[in-house]
């Protein structure tokens, strides 16, 4: 008698594609059976031959919807009533257990031929099926059927529903289906009108675009800014309505050749630019663009048409590349709201473009690289969120906050770690009004019921003033910690590693700013064994604004107050009287915080050699050092470490490189190459000391890509064991996931919050 094989898969298979995906192929291997979604993931049943299940389950593993993702894949023989056909059974039970939602999954290429083929899909802009299509974006709550999401308010057409409804169809119970007879509809406003109609409104913004003209465009997860990426003046235009000084603009390129032309892309980045989740992918650039778009770096933040309507777009505008970058005002997140896309949008732009179907999560494009490659991703956002991240423990009810600056909270369900979305600067008020409103739509979307919160131990976070508000049982935790603890939990680790935390600021124990650690660490405790001198910071975050500042500060340390007899070219463009300011305040010790961050390092360095004395954007200084670096060179300067690790030894060489009149390209790339021989040089040390073998590297110094791909390359070809970011960003973005790991370390020793 035929056995019927019991299957039970665990991972992201709800909601991409899945149930379709095993009948189609159930069917094809004349399998009988069923299959079902159930609290825990999906069940299938199949009797069949035995040749003809092994065939089906290798290519259960191998061809399963794009943006599906199997954790665990169980089977077991039973004997079992005969079936006699294979069916795709309704879901029951679906209830508190059901966690995963799908991030937002690029239109795919069956649909791109069905939008020329199929007669009520002709040229829809909104064309979906199983297997892509907005997910993330548009649900309000779980089960993941239609009436929880935001298209609830279309009602399907009779032939969209006989689609929904057919199992051998590709988009059988495809939740957002829909067509020009039934679905969601654009509008471009411009000069108070309302053109409507797609073939109307795709004529008027080819003239538009073409004539260097700037719209707001809603896209999946909120309304961006767009124009032509070739268009000088418009691209200029766009920067002062974004009110947006020196960032590099994101641009979404016609086709992968057209990135091609303008970027240097290898295999593995071609990979991920084409990948379903379609991510800003940065990209050494070929050939500029326009002045505006890059403003001075050698990179390009490259990305394909995701949305159905992107490509019909490009089909009719002729160009190669529009300028795409986040709709929204300074700090604040991206609109969503049409009504407010209008209000705001339409006095700088020149149209904007909405739809009648809402947003309900907002999110970001993501961004990420790839660094020798692998991926390493800088913000989390569309296409990403909300995966989870399966962890090796039970974090069930633990809740995590994250930081502040670049905040991204967490939620436990079970063992997976659960990211939010990039969520931005809590200290801008609309970003923390989005904190609160996604923090507690995850709570209820994903039934978590917090019975602990973690949080940073900076008291003065806006993100642990909200843990401590909420009543719950807090546990803080060290900044930099969470940053190996991140990265641990990602690769499973719990065992001691040496972890090296290097970025701009994050409060230590000791009361000063950390960022340029040495820790000897496993999940529930660290040991600050090595780390930078110390340096004041003068006047604190305005030191941050001004790396200038902390180039007359690390000066200071070594020349005293005397520092015009230098004559560095950097201090004559400094107003005189402020620099005479900053070096009393030195001097006196008023308002000057002691750091040891790696980050504010950089600063002083970019600052010294003239590269960037003001910053305009986050973090600019040190990635404004990083791309000036123009050529290969292994020569370094010098620096001396025990407990403590001094650069005096390297200021002075810049000093005297900078006397010598040397380009500051070649200051740049000595100074990365110290860094690199620093981590080395400590680690090598820490090894032998400690027994260690295991190094981590984490914190937002690591998003440069010059250091990553030598320290890899150096501690593998040494032996080390090297764990880096491969699911969540190094930076604070992804700090909540080692808040959440450590928590829930200390709850299974016994430590009680
Ligand atoms: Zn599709
Ligand atoms: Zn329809
Ligand atoms: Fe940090």
């Amino acid at each position: 008698m035929e056995k019927t094989y019991n299957i039970r898969i665990t991972g992201l298979v709800q909601g991409v594609g899945f149930r379709p995906f095993i009948y189609r192929i159930a069917t094809h291997h004349q399998l009988r059976g069923t299959v079902e979604n159930r609290n825990d993931g999906v069940k299938i049943l199949v009797q069949g031959k035995n040749r003809n299940v092994e065939d089906f389950l290798i290519k259960l593993k191998t061809e399963s919807p794009p943006a599906s993702f199997i954790q665990s894949l169980e089977v077991a023989k039973k004997d079992f009533k005969p079936f006699k056909d294979f069916r795709i059974l309704k879901s029951k039970n679906l209830s508190q257990d059901i966690t995963l939602v799908s991030p937002d999954i690029a239109v795919c290429s069956d649909c791109l031929k069905d939008m020329q083929t199929q007669p009520h899909r002709i040229d829809y802009p909104f064309i979906n099926c199983t297997n892509c299509g907005p997910r993330f974006t548009i649900i309000r709550d779980l089960p993941y059927d239609r009436p929880q999401t935001t298209m609830n308010e279309f009602r399907m057409c009779q032939r969209c529903d006989n689609e929904y409804h057919d199992v051998g169809d590709r988009r059988f119970h495809a939740q957002p289906i829909a067509c020009n007879y039934c679905g969601p509809e654009y509008s471009l406003y411009l000069e108070g009108k309302e053109i409507t109609g797609l073939s109307k409104i795709l004529a008027v913004m080819e003239v538009m675009l073409n004539n260097g003209k700037v719209i707001a465009i809603k896209g999946l997860g909120g309304f961006f800014l767009a124009c032509d990426a070739l268009n000088s003046e418009a691209v200029n235009r766009l920067r002062k309505i974004k009110i947006r000084e020196g960032k590099p603009f994101a641009v979404m390129f016609r086709d992968i050749e057209a990135v091609r032309k303008y970027a240097f892309v290898d295999e593995y980045e071609v990979g991920k630019i084409t990948s379903w989740q379609r991510p800003i992918v940065l990209l050494k650039t070929r050939s500029e663009l326009v002045p505006g778009v890059s403003m001075g770096f050698p990179t390009t933040g490259a990305m394909l048409p995701y949305m159905p309507f992107h490509y019909l777009l490009f089909e009719k505008i002729g160009l190669e590349a529009l300028v795409l970058t986040s709709g929204n005002l300074a700090d604040e997140p991206i609109v969503i709201e049409n009504e407010k896309a209008l209000d705001i949008f339409l006095p700088g732009c020149d149209a904007v473009l909405t739809y009648n179907r809402a947003v309900h999560n907002r999110v970001d494009d993501s961004v990420t690289m790839l660094v020798n490659g692998k991926e390493r991703p800088l913000r989390r956002s569309r296409g990403y969120v909300p995966a989870p991240v399966y962890l090796d423990m039970d974090v069930e009810g633990i809740v995590a906050v994250g930081a502040e600056l670049v905040n991204c909270f967490c939620v436990g369900k079970g063992k997976q770690a659960i990211l939010s979305q990039h969520i931005g600067d809590l200290k801008n008020l609309e970003t923390y009004e989005f904190f609160l409103e996604s923090f507690n739509r995850f709570k209820k979307l994903f039934r978590v019921e917090p019975k602990l919160i973690v949080c940073d131990m900076h008291p003065e976070y806006l993100s642990t003033k909200f843990a401590l508000q909420t009543g719950l049982p807090v546990f803080t935790v060290q900044h930099h910690h969470a940053h190996i603890a991140s990265c641990m939990a990602e690769h499973g680790l719990d065992t001691q590693v040496i972890g090296v935390s290097f970025d701009g600021i994050g409060l230590g124990d000791d009361g000063n700013i950390w960022g340029g650690e040495f820790l000897v660490c496993d999940l529930s405790d660290y040991q600050r064994v090595v780390h930078f001198d110390y340096h004041p910071m003068p006047g604190g975050d305005q030191a941050t604004l001004n790396p200038w500042r902390m180039a007359v500060s690390y000066l200071y340390s070594i020349f005293g107050h005397d520092l015009h007899a230098l004559n560095l070219p950097f201090m004559k463009d400094l107003d005189p009287g402020m620099l005479k300011i900053i070096v009393q305040m030195i001097e006196k010790n008023v308002n000057c915080p002691q750091t040891s961050s790696a980050g504010r390092l950089f600063d002083a360095v970019s600052a010294l050699t003239g590269i960037c004395t003001v910053s305009t954007f986050h973090a600019e200084a040190p990635m404004r050092l990083e791309a000036a670096i123009n050529s290969q060179s292994d020569e370094s300067y010098d620096f001396v470490y025990n407990k403590t690790i001094s650069v005096t030894p390297m200021i002075r060489q810049i000093v005297n490189d900078l006397q010598r009149s040397l380009p500051a390209s070649y200051i740049a790339i000595k100074f990365h190459n110290t860094i690199v021989n620093i981590i080395y040089e400590v680690v090598t040390g820490l090894k032998s000391m400690f027994n260690i073998n295991k190094v981590v590297l984490s914190g937002g110094t690591f998003q440069n890509r010059y250091i990553l791909e030598k320290i890899e390359k150096k501690l593998e070809r040494s032996g080390f064991q090297l764990y880096l970011h491969e699911k969540v960003p190094c930076n604070d973005g992804g700090i909540a996931l080692g808040q959440i790991a450590i928590a829930a370390k200390k709850l299974k020793t016994g430590v009680v919050p």
